[in-house]
Protein backbone atom coordinates (compact mmCIF):
# COMPACT_ATOMS: atom_id res chain seq x y z
CA UNK A 1 0.00 0.00 0.00
CA UNK A 2 1.94 2.68 -1.23
CA UNK A 3 1.44 6.30 1.25
CA UNK A 4 3.88 9.33 0.60
CA UNK A 5 4.19 12.83 1.94
CA UNK A 6 4.85 16.07 0.88
CA UNK A 7 6.07 17.84 4.32
CA UNK A 8 7.00 21.49 4.02
CA UNK A 9 7.08 23.76 6.45
CA UNK A 10 4.74 26.75 6.39
CA UNK A 11 7.82 29.29 6.98
CA UNK A 12 6.78 31.17 3.35
CA UNK A 13 5.42 30.85 -0.09
CA UNK A 14 5.25 27.25 -2.45
CA UNK A 15 8.37 27.80 -4.91
CA UNK A 16 9.01 25.67 -7.53
CA UNK A 17 11.70 23.08 -5.31
CA UNK A 18 8.67 22.43 -3.32
CA UNK A 19 5.78 22.11 -6.48
CA UNK A 20 8.93 19.44 -7.78
CA UNK A 21 8.85 17.67 -4.45
CA UNK A 22 5.15 17.62 -3.94
CA UNK A 23 4.69 16.56 -7.76
CA UNK A 24 7.44 13.43 -7.79
CA UNK A 25 5.37 12.46 -4.66
CA UNK A 26 2.29 13.10 -6.16
CA UNK A 27 2.80 10.81 -9.51
CA UNK A 28 4.44 8.67 -7.52
CA UNK A 29 1.32 7.68 -5.38
CA UNK A 30 -0.90 7.63 -8.66
CA UNK A 31 1.22 5.80 -10.50
CA UNK A 32 0.94 2.94 -7.78
CA UNK A 33 -2.41 3.51 -6.78
CA UNK A 34 -1.34 5.19 -3.79
CA UNK A 35 -2.35 8.15 -1.68
CA UNK A 36 -0.78 11.44 -1.31
CA UNK A 37 -0.47 13.18 2.18
CA UNK A 38 0.31 16.96 3.07
CA UNK A 39 2.01 17.43 6.22
CA UNK A 40 2.40 20.61 8.04
CA UNK A 41 5.97 20.88 9.81
CA UNK A 42 5.07 23.71 11.89
CA UNK A 43 6.89 22.93 14.85
CA UNK A 44 9.24 25.59 14.93
CA UNK A 45 7.36 28.35 16.39
CA UNK A 46 9.62 30.89 15.25
CA UNK A 47 9.66 30.84 11.54
CA UNK A 48 5.80 30.58 10.98
CA UNK A 49 4.53 32.86 8.80
CA UNK A 50 0.43 32.86 9.13
CA UNK A 51 -1.93 31.84 6.27
CA UNK A 52 1.35 30.23 4.74
CA UNK A 53 -0.13 26.60 5.50
CA UNK A 54 -3.54 27.34 3.69
CA UNK A 55 -1.30 28.96 0.45
CA UNK A 56 0.47 25.84 0.27
CA UNK A 57 -2.14 23.23 0.11
CA UNK A 58 -4.22 26.01 -2.00
CA UNK A 59 -1.46 26.31 -4.90
CA UNK A 60 -1.49 22.19 -4.66
CA UNK A 61 -4.57 22.21 -5.56
CA UNK A 62 -4.25 25.01 -8.62
CA UNK A 63 -1.56 23.13 -9.73
CA UNK A 64 -3.70 19.85 -10.50
CA UNK A 65 -1.81 17.72 -8.02
CA UNK A 66 -4.33 17.81 -4.62
CA UNK A 67 -3.34 15.69 -1.88
CA UNK A 68 -5.67 12.97 -0.72
CA UNK A 69 -5.30 13.45 3.06
CA UNK A 70 -4.14 17.20 4.63
CA UNK A 71 -5.06 19.38 6.86
CA UNK A 72 -7.61 21.06 5.17
CA UNK A 73 -9.47 17.59 3.80
CA UNK A 74 -8.43 15.62 6.96
CA UNK A 75 -8.05 12.04 6.97
CA UNK A 76 -7.72 8.81 8.82
CA UNK A 77 -3.94 9.32 10.01
CA UNK A 78 -4.20 13.38 11.02
CA UNK A 79 -4.14 15.44 12.39
CA UNK A 80 -1.55 16.71 9.76
CA UNK A 81 -0.68 19.80 10.76
CA UNK A 82 2.48 18.74 13.86
CA UNK A 83 1.64 21.42 15.78
CA UNK A 84 -1.68 19.67 16.91
CA UNK A 85 0.39 16.24 17.42
CA UNK A 86 2.21 17.45 20.14
CA UNK A 87 1.04 14.18 22.56
CA UNK A 88 2.56 12.18 20.28
CA UNK A 89 5.78 12.94 20.64
CA UNK A 90 6.00 13.82 23.97
CA UNK A 91 4.90 10.16 24.03
CA UNK A 92 7.55 9.01 21.87
CA UNK A 93 9.75 10.73 23.36
CA UNK A 94 9.43 9.35 26.46
CA UNK A 95 9.17 6.39 25.05
CA UNK A 96 12.95 6.59 23.77
CA UNK A 97 13.84 7.80 26.97
CA UNK A 98 12.21 4.85 28.31
CA UNK A 99 14.02 2.27 26.69
CA UNK A 100 17.68 4.31 27.55
CA UNK A 101 17.69 5.67 23.55
CA UNK A 102 17.09 9.80 24.49
CA UNK A 103 17.96 11.21 27.97
CA UNK A 104 17.36 14.47 29.54
CA UNK A 105 19.51 17.00 28.74
CA UNK A 106 19.64 19.86 31.31
CA UNK A 107 22.63 22.11 29.63
CA UNK A 108 22.02 25.58 30.11
CA UNK A 109 22.57 27.92 26.60
CA UNK A 110 25.68 29.72 27.97
CA UNK A 111 27.16 26.12 28.28
CA UNK A 112 26.46 25.25 24.91
CA UNK A 113 27.70 28.82 23.69
CA UNK A 114 30.72 28.14 25.57
CA UNK A 115 31.17 24.75 23.88
CA UNK A 116 30.71 26.46 20.56
CA UNK A 117 33.15 29.25 20.82
CA UNK A 118 35.48 26.85 21.81
CA UNK A 119 35.55 25.06 19.36
CA UNK A 120 35.66 27.43 16.82
CA UNK A 121 38.41 28.76 18.78
CA UNK A 122 40.58 25.27 18.09
CA UNK A 123 39.23 25.41 14.34
CA UNK A 124 36.75 22.26 14.97
CA UNK A 125 32.96 21.80 14.00
CA UNK A 126 30.81 22.82 17.02
CA UNK A 127 29.08 20.23 18.58
CA UNK A 128 27.29 18.79 22.00
CA UNK A 129 29.60 16.75 24.13
CA UNK A 130 26.61 14.85 25.23
CA UNK A 131 27.80 15.32 29.20
CA UNK A 132 24.20 15.03 30.14
CA UNK A 133 24.19 11.30 28.87
CA UNK A 134 25.92 10.84 31.84
CA UNK A 135 23.61 11.74 34.54
CA UNK A 136 22.45 8.84 36.90
CA UNK A 137 18.98 8.56 36.75
CA UNK A 138 18.67 10.07 40.79
CA UNK A 139 20.03 13.06 39.23
CA UNK A 140 18.23 13.62 36.81
CA UNK A 141 14.93 12.80 38.65
CA UNK A 142 16.12 15.47 41.16
CA UNK A 143 16.24 18.18 38.59
CA UNK A 144 13.37 17.09 36.80
CA UNK A 145 11.38 17.95 40.18
CA UNK A 146 13.47 20.89 40.75
CA UNK A 147 11.28 22.02 37.44
CA UNK A 148 15.27 22.88 36.06
CA UNK A 149 14.65 23.63 31.76
CA UNK A 150 15.69 20.51 30.07
CA UNK A 151 15.84 19.40 26.58
CA UNK A 152 15.40 15.58 25.42
CA UNK A 153 18.23 14.24 23.57
CA UNK A 154 18.62 11.04 21.26
CA UNK A 155 21.47 8.78 21.83
CA UNK A 156 23.41 8.38 18.20
CA UNK A 157 24.74 4.82 18.39
CA UNK A 158 27.68 4.28 16.10
CA UNK A 159 28.06 1.70 13.76
CA UNK A 160 25.11 2.62 11.02
CA UNK A 161 23.64 0.26 8.31
CA UNK A 162 23.12 1.33 5.00
CA UNK A 163 20.66 1.95 3.80
CA UNK A 164 19.60 2.06 -0.33
CA UNK A 165 18.48 5.07 -1.38
CA UNK A 166 16.20 4.59 -4.41
CA UNK A 167 17.55 7.13 -6.28
CA UNK A 168 21.37 7.75 -4.47
CA UNK A 169 22.15 3.79 -3.97
CA UNK A 170 23.53 2.75 -0.83
CA UNK A 171 24.42 4.92 1.66
CA UNK A 172 25.62 5.31 5.18
CA UNK A 173 26.40 8.24 7.38
CA UNK A 174 28.37 7.71 10.66
CA UNK A 175 26.14 11.00 12.23
CA UNK A 176 27.84 9.34 16.05
CA UNK A 177 31.42 10.13 15.03
CA UNK A 178 30.38 13.24 13.61
CA UNK A 179 27.55 15.03 15.57
CA UNK A 180 26.31 15.49 19.22
CA UNK A 181 23.37 13.84 20.47
CA UNK A 182 20.50 15.98 18.56
CA UNK A 183 17.70 17.55 20.35
CA UNK A 184 14.35 15.64 19.65
CA UNK A 185 11.95 17.50 22.29
CA UNK A 186 12.83 21.08 22.55
CA UNK A 187 12.38 23.12 26.19
CA UNK A 188 8.87 24.71 24.29
CA UNK A 189 7.74 21.14 24.49
CA UNK A 190 7.81 21.08 20.59
CA UNK A 191 9.13 18.55 18.82
CA UNK A 192 12.12 19.47 16.41
CA UNK A 193 11.85 17.87 12.88
CA UNK A 194 13.91 14.92 12.78
CA UNK A 195 11.88 13.40 15.79
CA UNK A 196 8.86 14.84 14.67
CA UNK A 197 9.13 13.61 10.86
CA UNK A 198 10.45 9.97 12.35
CA UNK A 199 6.80 9.83 14.47
CA UNK A 200 4.71 11.16 11.97
CA UNK A 201 6.31 8.43 9.10
CA UNK A 202 5.71 6.02 11.03
CA UNK A 203 2.13 6.84 12.29
CA UNK A 204 0.85 7.73 9.22
CA UNK A 205 2.15 4.36 7.45
CA UNK A 206 4.39 6.12 4.73
CA UNK A 207 5.45 3.82 2.66
CA UNK A 208 8.28 5.93 0.44
CA UNK A 209 9.45 9.23 1.37
CA UNK A 210 10.42 10.98 -1.75
CA UNK A 211 12.23 14.77 -0.44
CA UNK A 212 14.60 17.12 -1.29
CA UNK A 213 18.48 15.97 -1.31
CA UNK A 214 19.67 17.80 1.16
CA UNK A 215 17.82 15.37 3.92
CA UNK A 216 19.90 12.26 2.58
CA UNK A 217 23.08 12.91 5.12
CA UNK A 218 20.24 12.97 7.93
CA UNK A 219 18.73 9.81 6.75
CA UNK A 220 21.44 7.30 8.88
CA UNK A 221 19.91 9.63 11.78
CA UNK A 222 16.60 9.08 11.36
CA UNK A 223 17.50 5.40 10.84
CA UNK A 224 18.74 5.07 14.15
CA UNK A 225 15.53 6.44 15.66
CA UNK A 226 13.62 3.23 13.62
CA UNK A 227 15.63 1.29 15.39
CA UNK A 228 15.33 2.33 18.57
CA UNK A 229 11.77 2.58 18.40
CA UNK A 230 11.52 -1.19 16.34
CA UNK A 231 9.59 0.44 13.46
CA UNK A 232 10.22 -0.76 10.40
CA UNK A 233 11.48 2.05 8.08
CA UNK A 234 9.98 3.35 4.75
CA UNK A 235 11.90 3.32 1.50
CA UNK A 236 13.94 6.33 0.78
CA UNK A 237 13.95 8.50 -2.33
CA UNK A 238 15.74 11.81 -2.01
CA UNK A 239 15.37 14.07 -5.47
CA UNK A 240 18.26 16.14 -7.08
CA UNK A 241 18.37 19.89 -6.62
CA UNK A 242 16.74 21.90 -8.92
CA UNK A 243 18.82 24.79 -9.73
CA UNK A 244 19.19 27.20 -12.27
CA UNK A 245 20.22 26.80 -15.98
CA UNK A 246 24.10 27.77 -15.25
CA UNK A 247 23.94 25.77 -12.06
CA UNK A 248 23.39 28.56 -9.64
CA UNK A 249 20.62 27.84 -6.55
CA UNK A 250 17.22 29.15 -7.09
CA UNK A 251 16.50 32.23 -5.09
CA UNK A 252 13.47 32.78 -3.31
CA UNK A 253 14.43 35.97 -2.93
CA UNK A 254 14.19 37.04 -6.45
CA UNK A 255 10.49 36.57 -5.37
CA UNK A 256 9.89 35.25 -9.40
CA UNK A 257 10.16 31.48 -8.03
CA UNK A 258 7.28 31.62 -5.89
CA UNK A 259 3.99 29.60 -7.53
CA UNK A 260 1.62 32.56 -6.76
CA UNK A 261 4.30 34.48 -8.82
CA UNK A 262 3.54 32.05 -11.54
CA UNK A 263 -0.41 31.77 -11.33
CA UNK A 264 -0.97 35.74 -11.10
CA UNK A 265 1.90 36.17 -14.16
CA UNK A 266 -0.67 34.10 -15.99
CA UNK A 267 1.11 30.70 -16.64
CA UNK A 268 -0.61 27.36 -16.73
CA UNK A 269 -0.19 25.03 -14.26
CA UNK A 270 0.28 22.19 -16.44
CA UNK A 271 2.93 24.28 -18.55
CA UNK A 272 4.70 24.80 -14.78
CA UNK A 273 4.41 21.11 -14.22
CA UNK A 274 5.87 20.37 -17.87
CA UNK A 275 8.95 22.86 -17.36
CA UNK A 276 9.69 21.29 -14.10
CA UNK A 277 9.92 17.81 -15.05
CA UNK A 278 11.37 18.42 -18.13
CA UNK A 279 14.39 19.76 -17.17
CA UNK A 280 14.98 16.47 -14.21
CA UNK A 281 14.46 12.88 -14.59
CA UNK A 282 12.26 10.23 -14.39
CA UNK A 283 10.53 9.70 -17.22
CA UNK A 284 10.90 7.06 -20.00
CA UNK A 285 11.37 9.61 -22.69
CA UNK A 286 13.38 12.35 -21.67
CA UNK A 287 13.13 16.04 -23.29
CA UNK A 288 9.29 15.53 -23.80
CA UNK A 289 7.70 19.04 -24.54
CA UNK A 290 4.45 19.40 -24.03
CA UNK A 291 3.64 16.58 -21.32
CA UNK A 292 0.11 16.55 -19.22
CA UNK A 293 -0.03 15.13 -16.27
CA UNK A 294 -1.62 11.84 -17.01
CA UNK A 295 1.29 11.01 -19.45
CA UNK A 296 4.04 12.20 -16.50
CA UNK A 297 2.09 9.23 -14.41
CA UNK A 298 2.17 6.97 -17.26
CA UNK A 299 5.97 7.83 -18.32
CA UNK A 300 7.16 7.78 -15.02
CA UNK A 301 9.92 5.34 -13.50
CA UNK A 302 11.26 6.21 -10.23
CA UNK A 303 14.04 3.80 -11.01
CA UNK A 304 15.47 6.64 -14.19
CA UNK A 305 15.66 9.40 -11.89
CA UNK A 306 19.41 10.13 -11.95
CA UNK A 307 21.40 12.40 -9.28
CA UNK A 308 22.50 14.49 -11.70
CA UNK A 309 20.73 18.11 -10.54
CA UNK A 310 17.97 19.85 -12.87
CA UNK A 311 18.52 22.36 -14.55
CA UNK A 312 15.86 24.93 -15.05
CA UNK A 313 15.90 27.10 -17.81
CA UNK A 314 12.78 29.79 -17.13
CA UNK A 315 13.14 31.42 -20.40
CA UNK A 316 11.60 28.79 -22.42
CA UNK A 317 8.66 28.89 -19.67
CA UNK A 318 6.82 30.65 -21.90
CA UNK A 319 7.41 28.61 -25.46
CA UNK A 320 6.11 25.99 -22.57
CA UNK A 321 3.25 27.97 -22.02
CA UNK A 322 2.25 28.80 -25.44
CA UNK A 323 1.92 25.11 -26.34
CA UNK A 324 -0.53 24.41 -23.20
CA UNK A 325 -2.62 27.49 -24.23
CA UNK A 326 -3.13 26.04 -27.77
CA UNK A 327 -4.35 22.74 -26.02
CA UNK A 328 -6.29 23.99 -23.99
CA UNK A 329 -7.96 26.48 -26.72
CA UNK A 330 -8.51 23.22 -28.27
CA UNK A 331 -10.23 21.84 -25.74
CA UNK A 332 -14.13 23.10 -25.61
CA UNK A 333 -14.41 22.90 -21.94
CA UNK A 334 -11.69 24.40 -20.68
CA UNK A 335 -11.91 27.05 -23.62
CA UNK A 336 -14.82 28.17 -21.48
CA UNK A 337 -12.82 29.03 -18.53
CA UNK A 338 -10.40 30.70 -20.69
CA UNK A 339 -13.08 33.19 -22.16
CA UNK A 340 -14.06 34.06 -18.91
CA UNK A 341 -10.80 34.95 -18.05
CA UNK A 342 -10.44 36.87 -21.13
CA UNK A 343 -13.25 38.23 -20.07
CA UNK A 344 -12.09 40.06 -16.75
CA UNK A 345 -8.43 40.57 -18.24
CA UNK A 346 -10.30 43.00 -20.70
CA UNK A 347 -12.60 44.68 -18.50
CA UNK A 348 -9.85 45.21 -16.01
CA UNK A 349 -7.24 46.61 -18.98
CA UNK A 350 -10.05 48.88 -20.70
CA UNK A 351 -12.23 49.47 -17.94
CA UNK A 352 -16.36 50.31 -18.23
CA UNK A 353 -16.08 51.56 -22.31
CA UNK A 354 -15.98 47.68 -23.35
CA UNK A 355 -18.81 46.62 -20.99
CA UNK A 356 -22.17 47.37 -23.00
CA UNK A 357 -20.02 46.20 -26.14
CA UNK A 358 -20.23 43.35 -28.23
CA UNK A 359 -16.94 42.21 -28.40
CA UNK A 360 -17.23 40.79 -24.79
CA UNK A 361 -19.60 38.55 -26.38
CA UNK A 362 -18.14 34.96 -25.74
CA UNK A 363 -18.78 33.96 -29.43
CA UNK A 364 -16.31 36.77 -30.09
CA UNK A 365 -13.82 36.23 -27.73
CA UNK A 366 -13.56 32.49 -28.39
CA UNK A 367 -13.47 33.71 -32.66
CA UNK A 368 -9.94 35.40 -31.25
CA UNK A 369 -8.65 33.04 -29.06
CA UNK A 370 -8.93 30.29 -32.24
CA UNK A 371 -7.43 32.63 -34.46
CA UNK A 372 -4.19 33.69 -32.47
CA UNK A 373 -3.48 30.19 -30.62
CA UNK A 374 -0.27 29.45 -31.44
CA UNK A 375 0.91 32.92 -31.62
CA UNK A 376 0.37 34.19 -27.91
CA UNK A 377 2.02 32.33 -24.74
CA UNK A 378 -0.83 33.89 -22.37
CA UNK A 379 -3.76 35.25 -22.04
CA UNK A 380 -2.43 38.78 -21.22
CA UNK A 381 -1.06 39.19 -24.36
CA UNK A 382 -4.13 39.59 -26.00
CA UNK A 383 -4.58 43.19 -23.85
CA UNK A 384 -1.21 44.33 -24.84
CA UNK A 385 -1.52 47.74 -26.88
CA UNK A 386 -1.09 45.42 -30.03
CA UNK A 387 -4.27 43.90 -29.33
CA UNK A 388 -6.05 46.97 -28.18
CA UNK A 389 -8.42 47.02 -31.35
CA UNK A 390 -9.46 43.69 -30.93
CA UNK A 391 -11.63 45.31 -28.01
CA UNK A 392 -11.47 49.03 -28.18
CA UNK A 393 -14.07 50.40 -31.10
CA UNK A 394 -12.09 53.24 -32.76
CA UNK A 395 -13.59 56.86 -31.62
CA UNK A 396 -12.50 58.60 -34.95
CA UNK A 397 -15.03 61.02 -36.37
CA UNK A 398 -15.35 59.80 -40.32
CA UNK A 399 -14.34 63.93 -40.78
CA UNK A 400 -10.85 63.55 -38.80
CA UNK A 401 -10.01 60.41 -41.15
CA UNK A 402 -7.23 62.42 -42.89
CA UNK A 403 -5.55 61.40 -46.38
CA UNK A 404 -8.09 60.29 -48.22
CA UNK A 405 -10.32 63.18 -48.93
CA UNK A 406 -13.18 62.99 -51.08
CA UNK A 407 -13.50 59.70 -50.74
CA UNK A 408 -13.84 58.26 -47.29
CA UNK A 409 -17.08 57.55 -47.47
CA UNK A 410 -17.43 55.44 -50.77
CA UNK A 411 -14.42 53.42 -49.36
CA UNK A 412 -16.43 52.72 -46.35
CA UNK A 413 -19.50 51.59 -48.24
CA UNK A 414 -17.55 49.56 -50.48
CA UNK A 415 -15.33 47.65 -47.83
CA UNK A 416 -18.87 47.03 -46.26
CA UNK A 417 -20.06 45.44 -49.58
CA UNK A 418 -17.02 43.46 -50.23
CA UNK A 419 -17.71 41.63 -46.61
CA UNK A 420 -21.15 41.36 -47.08
CA UNK A 421 -20.22 39.68 -50.67
CA UNK A 422 -17.86 37.51 -48.96
CA UNK A 423 -20.45 36.57 -45.86
CA UNK A 424 -18.16 35.19 -42.83
CA UNK A 425 -15.50 33.51 -44.54
CA UNK A 426 -12.32 35.09 -45.76
CA UNK A 427 -8.77 34.72 -45.76
CA UNK A 428 -5.92 37.03 -45.65
CA UNK A 429 -4.76 36.27 -48.75
CA UNK A 430 -8.19 36.84 -50.61
CA UNK A 431 -8.90 40.24 -48.31
CA UNK A 432 -5.15 41.32 -50.06
CA UNK A 433 -6.44 40.88 -53.25
CA UNK A 434 -10.12 42.60 -53.01
CA UNK A 435 -8.36 45.43 -51.30
CA UNK A 436 -5.96 45.87 -54.21
CA UNK A 437 -8.80 46.16 -57.03
CA UNK A 438 -10.44 48.42 -54.80
CA UNK A 439 -7.83 50.97 -54.39
CA UNK A 440 -7.24 50.78 -58.25
CA UNK A 441 -11.24 52.17 -58.31
CA UNK A 442 -10.22 54.89 -56.18
CA UNK A 443 -9.40 57.97 -58.85
CA UNK A 444 -7.00 60.00 -55.94
CA UNK A 445 -6.10 58.09 -53.77
CA UNK A 446 -3.09 55.55 -53.47
CA UNK A 447 -3.02 51.64 -52.69
CA UNK A 448 -1.01 52.54 -49.17
CA UNK A 449 -3.11 55.48 -48.41
CA UNK A 450 -6.20 53.40 -48.60
CA UNK A 451 -5.16 50.97 -46.37
CA UNK A 452 -3.80 53.35 -43.93
CA UNK A 453 -7.12 55.59 -43.76
CA UNK A 454 -9.08 51.62 -43.09
CA UNK A 455 -5.95 50.68 -40.59
CA UNK A 456 -7.40 53.90 -38.86
CA UNK A 457 -11.13 53.86 -39.27
CA UNK A 458 -11.11 49.92 -38.11
CA UNK A 459 -8.87 50.27 -35.30
CA UNK A 460 -8.59 53.76 -34.45
CA UNK A 461 -4.69 52.79 -34.63
CA UNK A 462 -1.95 54.11 -36.77
CA UNK A 463 0.00 50.87 -37.03
CA UNK A 464 -0.50 47.46 -36.22
CA UNK A 465 -0.96 43.88 -38.24
CA UNK A 466 -1.69 44.16 -42.18
CA UNK A 467 -5.48 45.29 -42.73
CA UNK A 468 -6.68 42.19 -44.13
CA UNK A 469 -5.18 40.26 -40.82
CA UNK A 470 -7.47 42.70 -38.70
CA UNK A 471 -10.33 42.25 -40.34
CA UNK A 472 -9.90 38.37 -40.51
CA UNK A 473 -9.17 38.57 -36.31
CA UNK A 474 -12.15 41.04 -35.94
CA UNK A 475 -14.86 39.07 -37.98
CA UNK A 476 -17.42 40.10 -40.41
CA UNK A 477 -19.95 41.36 -37.60
CA UNK A 478 -17.52 43.12 -35.92
CA UNK A 479 -16.32 45.15 -39.57
CA UNK A 480 -19.65 45.89 -40.39
CA UNK A 481 -20.46 47.21 -36.95
CA UNK A 482 -17.59 49.73 -36.68
CA UNK A 483 -18.22 50.91 -40.13
CA UNK A 484 -21.55 51.38 -39.71
CA UNK A 485 -20.80 53.52 -36.77
CA UNK A 486 -18.52 55.76 -39.00
CA UNK A 487 -20.70 55.96 -41.70
CA UNK A 488 -24.13 56.62 -39.50
N1 LIG B 1 9.88 19.95 6.60
C1 LIG B 1 10.93 19.42 5.80
C2 LIG B 1 11.18 20.41 4.67
O1 LIG B 1 10.47 21.38 4.58
C3 LIG B 1 10.55 18.07 5.27
C4 LIG B 1 11.65 17.20 4.85
C5 LIG B 1 11.15 15.81 4.60
O2 LIG B 1 10.41 15.63 3.65
O3 LIG B 1 11.48 14.91 5.37
O4 LIG B 1 12.07 20.27 3.88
Amino acid sequence: NVRVRFAPSPTGFLHLGGLRTALYNFIFAKKHGGTFILRMEDTDQSRLVPGAAERIEDMLEWAGIPPDESPQKGGNFGPYQQSQRLDVYSRSAQELVDKGDAYHCFCTAQRLELLKKEALRSRQTPRYDNRCRHLRPDQVAEKLAQGQPHVIRFRLQEGVEPFNDLVFGWNKHEVATVEGDPVIMKADGFPTYHLANVVDDHYMQISHVLRGTEWLISTSKHLLMYSAFGWTPPTFAHLPLLLNKDGSKLSKRQGDIFIEHFAQAGVLPEALLDIITNCGSGFTAENRFGRKLHEMISEFDASRITTHSALLDLDKLSEFNRIHLMRRIDDEQKCGFLVKDLQGLIVQTYGPQVQESDVLHSKYIKRVLHLRKGHITGLQDLVTPAYSYLWMRPSVPLGQLEGVSSEAHTILTLVLELIEKHGKEFTPECLNLELKSLAKKMKVTKYNTVMKFLRLALSGQQQGPSVAEMMVSLGSKEICNRLQGLLK
